[in-house]
C-alpha cells in the first residue's frame, strides 16, 4: 500500500471529477505533493447525468451556469464555443454528453497545472472504507486495497427505488428497473411504452424510447411534466430573506410575496432563491421539513428543475399528436404476457406495454442501497444516514459524521449532502462544494513528517517509536520465515517502548499460540495499560489477544477471523489464524483454511510469504504441480521461507517422491534449518521419507540426532517426536527412542487437557506409545466433557481405541477406528492425520483382518508410491493372491 500522501476520490461522475480538479488546484496552491486516486469503473465526468450518449438529452441548466469554476462562470461557454459551436449561446442548453467531455478536459488541464499532483484512475468499485491508524483503507471490488490519508465520497445517485411496482411487474422482462443502465430494444410501429414518473428522467426516456410510431405513456400521481425554462432567461431576483423563515407557511409566504413583487415571474425568483436554499432548509425545524417532503416538494421540484424550452416544445408537440400521453395515476396491477406486459393504472387505463421504465428518479437513501459500500459504511458506523435518509449525515463542511463521534478524514459532496443542504445536486452548488472541500482536504493532509510513523512489513502503521517498530518488523520477519527468536525481538520492542500496546499484545499471543515462554498475563496487562496510545486497528488486535488468551477455542477463533477479515494485511494475525507448521489456526475444517488463504490474494499479491501459504494449501488440495510452482517462486525470493519448505516437504511425501524429498530436505535443514523455529518438524518430515523408504536405521539415526529430547521439547516433542515413535512402531515394529524421555519433555497439561483436537490426537498416540492406559482413559474422559465437536466425536473414541489396542484387543480397537468420524476436523496436515490410518492398518493386521489393511494400503499406493507400503501389502498373509491380482 502506497505511503505517498494520498487522497481517494470515490466516484468519478461530475462531483468526483470536479472535486479532483479542485483538489489538484488546491494542492498546487498549497505546494503539497499529493497522489489522487480517482476510483470509478466509469470514465471521469460521466456519472448518471452526463454518461448518456443521446445528444437529445440536454442540460437543464443554461451553459453560463455550468462552469466547473465558481470564479470563472464563462469557462464552459468558452469550451462549447471552442469544441461545439463557435456561437453557442450562453443561455443555451447543451447536449449533456458534451458536459462529460468538458469535465474530462477540466480535469486534465487542472492536473497539467499542478506538477506535484498525480492522478491515478482506478477502474473499480469501492466496497468498503475503514480507518487504519491515521489513514483509511479503501477496499475495492477485486479484493485489493488502497491506503489514503483522506477520502472524498462522490458516489452520487443509487439506482431508483422500485418499491412502488407490483411484484408481477418487477418480475416482468419488460420492466426496466434502472433506465440509465438499459438501452431500448427493437421497437416497432404501434408499440406502447410506459414511463413511471414524470420528471427529467422520464423526459429523457421519452426522447430515447419514443421512436416514430411508438406511443409513450407517462404515468405519475400528479400527472404533471416538468416545466420549461424561459425562452429568454432573465437574471434571477433574490428575495430579501430576513428574518429567515422558520415555518413552511412563512417560507411559502416569502416565495409568493417575492413572485408577486417580480410581477409573477416565478422563474427569476426560484433562481434567485438558489443561493439561499440551503439556509432556508436548515432554518426549518425537522417537522416543518418533513411537512415539506410530504407534499410541497413535488411542486418545488417542478419549478426548480426545469427543461430546455426546446425539449419542452418537443414534448408538447408529442402530446398534441397523441404519441405521448400523460396519466395522473399510479400502476395498480400488471400481468405478464408474451412480448408485452399488461399494465392497469389506478385510473382504469390498461396498456399492453413492450417496456415499463422506472423513471421515479435516482435514490440517495443509503439504507436502501444494495451497493456494498453504503451498506458497510452504515454497518460499521463510519457513516450514518442523513436527515430524512437523504445521503449521509455530515458536518457543515461536508465531513462525514460517524456514529461513534470520531471524525474520519472522509468528506462527501453533491447529492449525498442533500439531507443537510437540500440544494446540493446541481453543478452550480457542486462546483462550490468542490472548491471549498478541496482547500479543507488539502489543509487536513498529514505533513510529510507526520507520515513517518513506523509501519510493519505490509504497511500497517505501528503506534510506537521507530526503534521499537523496527524490532517488531524484524520479529514478524522471523515469524513469516518460521524462524525462532521472534519473541525475543518483540520483547526487545516493548523494552524500547513500554507503551507499545500492539507489541505487548503480540507477545501475549505468541505465548499462547506459538508456545514460547512468555508471561502472558503480564504482557496482556501491559497492553491494556497502553491501549490509550493505540489506534483503532491496534485496539482491535488487543481484543483478539485478550480473547485468545482468556477463552481459547471457537469463540475466540471467531474474534480472530473477523479481525483478519477487517485487517487482512496483518500478517501476524493471518499466521495465527491459518493452521500451519507454526500455529494451530482458527479454522476447523481444512476447506475453511483454504478459503481463508485464497481470500487473501489481493492483500498480499505475490509476496513470497503469501505464495508459501498458498503452496501449502494447494498441496493439501492435492494440486501438487501448482503447489510446487508456488513454493519454488517463494523460495527463489526467500530461501528461508519456512512455509514454502514445509509445502515442498508435503509435495514430495504425498507424491511418493521420497528419495528426492529426503535429499532436498537434508540440504535445506543443513543450510537454513539452524534458524528454523520448528526445525524438529522438518526432521519429522525427513524421517517420514526414511520410514516410507523402509530405512529404519536412518529413522533411528535421525531420531537420535534431530528429534530426541532435550533438543526437542514442548509441543514439538509431542507432535513430532512422540508421533514418530508411535508411527515407527505401528508401521515398522521398531521404536527408535524412549517415549518416557519424550513425555518428560512435554508439559503434562498437553497430555491431559489438550487445548485443540490437533494436540488431542497427538496426546492420544503419545500415551499409546507409552502404553499409558490410565492416561488414555483420563484423556477420553476429558475429551468427552468438551463441547460437541472433534473432541467428544473423534479424540475420545480414538483414545478408547488406543486403550483397547494397548490392552491387547486390536479387534475392538479396529472396530472403533473403522467408525471414527471427522478425522479431517482434527486439524494439522493430511500427513499428520495419516497416523490414524497407520494405526488402523496396524490393528487390522494384529486382529487378523489383512483384507482391511490391504484395502487401505492399496488405496494409498494408488495415490502415491511407498516401498514400505508396497512391502507391507505384499507381506500380508491371507490376501497375498488377491493383492497381486489388483
Ligand atoms: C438525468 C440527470 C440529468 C441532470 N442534468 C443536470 C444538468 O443539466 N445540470 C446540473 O447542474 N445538474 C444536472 N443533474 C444533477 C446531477 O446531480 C449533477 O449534475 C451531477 O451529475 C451529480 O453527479 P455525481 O457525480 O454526484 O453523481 P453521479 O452522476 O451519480 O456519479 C456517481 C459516480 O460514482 C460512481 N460510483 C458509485 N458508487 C461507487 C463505488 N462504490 N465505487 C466507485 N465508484 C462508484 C458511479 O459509477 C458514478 O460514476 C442531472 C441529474 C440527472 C440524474
Amino acid at each position: 500500500m502506497s505511503t505517498a500522501t494520498t487522497v481517494a476520490v470515490v466516484g468519478g461522475g461530475a462531483s468526483g471529477t470536479l472535486a479532483t480538479a479542485h483538489l489538484a488546484e488546491a494542492a498546487a496552491r498549497a505546494g503539497t505533493a499529493v497522489e489522487i486516486l480517482l476510483i470509478d469503473p466509469q470514465p471521469p465526468g460521466a456519472g448518471v447525468a452526463y454518461g448518456t450518449t443521446d445528444p437529445r438529452h440536454r442540460l437543464n441548466v443554461p451553459a453560463k451556469a455550468m462552469s466547473a469554476w465558481p470564479d470563472d462562470p464563462g469557462h464552459f461557454v468558452r469550451w462549447l464555443r471552442r469544441h461545439v459551436a463557435c456561437d453557442f449561446p450562453e443561455a443555451g442548453f447543451a447536449p449533456r454528453l458534451h458536459y462529460a467531455q468538458y469535465l474530462a478536459g477540466v480535469l486534465d488541464a487542472a492536473v497539467n497545472r499542478a506538477p506535484a499532483v498525480t492522478i491515478r484512475p482506478v477502474e473499480h468499485r469501492v466496497t468498503d472504507l475503514r480507518p487504519i491508524g491515521r489513514r483509511l483503507r479503501v477496499s475495492l471490488d477485486d479484493g485489493t486495497h488502497r491506503a489514503a490519508d483522506a477520502v472524498v465520497l462522490a458516489t452520487g445517485y443509487g439506482s431508483p427505488s422500485d418499491a412502488w411496482a407490483p411484484a408481477e411487474l418487477r418480475r416482468a422482462p419488460q420492466f426496466v428497473a434502472d433506465p440509465w443502465r438499459a438501452a431500448p430494444p427493437a421497437l416497432t410501429r404501434g408499440d406502447e411504452i410506459v414511463l413511471v414518473g414524470a420528471g427529467l428522467t422520464a423526459v429523457d426516456m421519452a426522447q430515447t424510447w419514443g421512436r416514430e410510431g411508438v406511443r409513450v405513456h407517462v404515468v405519475s400521481r400528479h400527472g404533471q411534466l416538468p416545466l420549461a425554462h424561459a425562452g429568454e432567461p432573465q437574471p434571477p431576483i433574490s428575495p430579501r430573506v430576513e428574518p429567515v423563515p422558520t415555518t413552511l407557511r412563512a417560507a411559502r409566504r416569502l416565495v409568493f410575496d417575492a413572485v408577486r413583487a417580480a410581477g409573477g415571474d416565478w422563474r427569476r425568483v426560484v433562481d434567485g432563491l438558489r443561493p439561499v436554499t440551503a439556509e432556508l432548509w436548515q432554518a426549518l425545524p425537522e417537522h416543518e421539513r418533513a411537512a415539506f417532503l410530504d407534499g410541497p416538494v413535488r411542486r418545488w421540484d417542478r419549478v426548480r428543475h426545469r427543461l430546455d424550452p426546446a425539449v419542452a416544445a418537443w414534448l408538447e408537440q408529442r402530446r398534441a399528436d397523441g404519441s405521448l400521453q400523460v396519466h395522473a395515476a399510479g400502476v395498480a396491477a400488471a400481468e405478464r404476457g408474451g412480448r408485452t406486459v399488461r399494465v392497469t393504472l389506478t385510473d382504469g387505463t390498461v396498456i399492453d406495454a413492450v417496456a415499463v421504465l422506472n423513471c421515479t428518479g435516482a435514490d440517495i437513501d443509503p439504507r436502501r442501497s444494495a451497493d456494498p459500500l453504503p451498506m458497510n459504511l452504515l454497518d460499521h458506523g463510519l457513516a450514518q444516514p442523513g436527515p430524512f435518509d437523504l445521503g449521509y449525515a455530515t458536518e457543515p463542511d461536508g465531513r462525514l459524521r460517524s456514529s461513534d463521534g470520531s471524525r474520519p478524514a472522509v468528506w462527501t459532496i453533491g447529492p449525498l449532502r442533500r439531507g443537510a443542504l437540500w440544494e446540493s445536486t446541481a453543478i452550480p452548488e457542486i462546483r462550490s462544494q468542490a472548491a471549498a472541500l478541496a482547500d479543507r482536504v488539502v489543509a487536513a493532509l498529514p505533513s510529510p513528517r507526520l507520515n513517518r510513523r513506523p509501519r510493519d512489513p505490509f504497511g500497517l502503521p505501528l503506534s510506537t517509536s521507530t526503534g521499537a517498530g523496527a524490532a517488531y518488523a524484524q520479529a514478524l520477519g522471523r515469524l513469516l520465515r518460521v524462524q525462532s527468536g521472534a519473541e525475543e525481538l518483540v520483547s526487545a520492542a516493548v523494552r524500547l517502548d513500554p507503551g507499545f500496546a500492539l507489541g505487548h499484545a503480540a507477545l501475549a499471543l505468541l505465548g499462547v499460540e506459538w508456545g514460547v515462554e512468555v508471561d502472558v498475563d503480564a504482557a496482556l496487562r501491559a497492553a491494556e495499560a497502553s491501549a490509550g496510545r493505540a489506534d483503532e486497528r491496534e485496539r482491535r488486535f488487543l481484543e483478539v489477544a485478550t480473547a485468545r488468551v482468556r477463552e481459547p477455542g471457537p469463540d475466540s477463533a471467531a474474534v480472530l477471523l473477523s479481525y483478519v477479515q477487517a485487517y487482512p494485511e496483518d500478517a501476524l494475525a493471518v499466521s495465527i489464524a491459518v493452521p500451519t507448521i507454526a500455529f494451530g489456526g482458527a479454522t476447523e475444517l481444512p476447506a475453511e483454511a483454504w478459503a481463508l488463504v485464497e481470500g487473501l490474494a489481493s492483500a498480499y499479491g505475490d509476496h513470497w510469504w503469501y505464495l508459501s501459504l498458498l503452496a501449502f494449501v494447494r498441496q493439501e488440495q492435492g494440486r501438487y504441480a501448482e503447489a510446487a510452482e508456488l513454493a519454488a517462486r517463494a523460495l527463489a525470493v526467500e530461501p528461508a521461507a519456512g512455509h514454502a519448505v514445509h509445502a515442498k516437504a508435503h509435495i514430495h511425501y504425498e507424491t511418493g517422491d521420497h528419495r528426492a524429498g529426503l535429499a532436498w530436505l537434508d540440504q535445506w535443514i543443513a543450510a537454513c534449518g539452524a534458524r528454523a523455529s520448528h526445525r524438529a518438524h522438518f526432521s519429522w518430515h525427513a524421517a517420514l521419507h526414511e520410514l516410507a523408504l523402509g530405512d529404519d536405521a536412518a529413522v533411528a539415526r535421525r531420531y537420535a540426532t534431530e528429534l530426541s529430547p532435550p533438543d526437542v521439547g514442548g509441543v514439538r516433542a509431542l507432535v513430532d517426536s512422540a508421533s514418530l515413535l508411535w508411527r515407527s512402531r505401528v508401521v515398522s515394529a521398531t521404536v527408535p527412542g524412549a517415549i518416557e524421555d519424550v513425555l518428560r519433555a512435554v508439559p503434562p497439561r498437553l497430555l491431559a487437557e489438550p487445548a485443540t483436537p490437533f494436540v488431542g490426537l497427538h496426546a492420544a498416540v503419545a500415551l499409546a506409545a507409552a502404553e499409558d492406559c490410565r492416561g488414555l482413559a483420563r484423556l477420553r474422559r476429558w475429551a468427552e466433557r468438551q463441547p460437541d465437536g472433534p473432541f467428544p466425536r473423534t479424540v475420545a473414541p480414538l483414545a478408547d481405541a488406543l486403550c483397547d489396542l494397548t490392552h491387547g484387543d486390536p479387534d475392538r480397537a479396529l472396530t472403533t477406528l473403522l467408525a471414527l468420524p471427522d478425522v479431517d476436523r482434527l486439524g494439522g496436515s493430511a500427513a499428520q492425520r495419516e497416523i490414524v490410518e497407520e494405526t488402523l492398518v496396524h490393528c487390522a493386521i494384529a486382529a487378523g483382518r489383512p483384507e482391511i489393511a490391504a484395502d487401505r494400503l492399496h488405496r494409498r499406493l494408488e495415490r502415491r508410491n511407498s516401498p514400505r507400503d508396497r512391502g507391507r501389502a505384499a507381506a500380508l498373509p491371507a490376501v497375498q493372491g488377491r493383492a497381486a491380482s489388483r
